[in-house]
């Protein structure tokens, strides 16, 4: 949820976050930060139940020039290290392409936002996404769907369409944004350390703060 923080219209969401720790120290929970939970940890202090929630990674497309510099991913935004020119385009139209449009647009950049299905932010929900639609188009964000990002190159990011014609969108940067995948790996190499593990949020299947948050307080009810 570090991302949210420099989001000018998340900041209800960044709210959220601080309550939510305030809640925690008041009710004596020790937060550790900067510490990997590993096997050996685990291991070591021996809690009668483990409950994971180790969240979700950006998916990164198996396209050529991911690794450019013009390449920045969609959840890397809020870092003070990443530089935006002033040109972007989008590589995906889900709910972080089309927010991250927006944040980018409002702070003067010119957008275009790329996404191979029909449509863009589809798993909005029926209030948010007319807002999220109406936003875009106040901020002149051009939006391309049917449109498929294959390769980012040192002028921009090239996209087919549905006959197959290339079409290349200039870009100083191209966010990647093609969605979350849930850290199952680290999750397996953990589901062993304790006598009772609980696996809850993102790491389960990426979805929303709102299902993250239902099943972290249900898991709380359950020990
Ligand atoms: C760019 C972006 C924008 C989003 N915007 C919204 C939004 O506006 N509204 C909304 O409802 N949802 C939004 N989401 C989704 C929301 O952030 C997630 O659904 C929610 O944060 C999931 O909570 P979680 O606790 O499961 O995982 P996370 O919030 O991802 O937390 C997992 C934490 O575990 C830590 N961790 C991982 N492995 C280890 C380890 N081995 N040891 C110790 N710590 C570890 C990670 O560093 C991370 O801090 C957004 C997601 C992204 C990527």
């Amino acid at each position: 949820m570090k991302c949210v923080k420099v989001i000018s219209f998340k900041k209800d969401l960044y709210g959220l976050v601080k309550n939510l720790e305030a809640q925690m120290r008041k009710a004596g929970v020790e937060i550790r930060l900067n510490t990997e939970v590993t096997q050996e940890r685990v291991e070591r202090e021996a809690p009668d139940v483990l409950v994971l929630a180790l969240g979700a990674a950006p998916i990164v497309p198996s396209i050529p020039g991911t690794d450019s510099p013009r390449a920045v991913l969609g959840t890397g935004l809020s870092e003070p290290k990443v530089a935006i020119g002033k040109k972007v385009v989008i590589l995906g139209g889900g709910l972080v392409g089309c927010e991250s449009a927006v944040h980018l647009a409002q702070q003067g950049k010119e957008v275009t936002l790329v996404e191979m299905m029909e449509d863009i932010a589809v798993e909005a929900n029926v209030r948010q996404r007319p807002i999220l639609l109406d936003m875009l188009a106040e901020l002149h964000v051009k939006v391309k769907t049917r449109t498929k990002g294959v390769r980012i190159t040192d002028q921009g990011l090239v996209c087919t369409d549905d006959s197959g014609n290339e079409t290349l969108f200039e870009a100083d940067t191209v966010v990647v944004s093609v969605g979350q995948r849930a850290l199952r790996e680290a999750v397996t190499g953990l589901l062993d350390a304790a006598p009772e593990v609980v696996q809850v949020g993102d790491c389960v299947k990426p979805q929303k703060v709102t299902e993250a948050l239902y099943r972290g307080y249900h898991a709380g009810l359950d020990i």
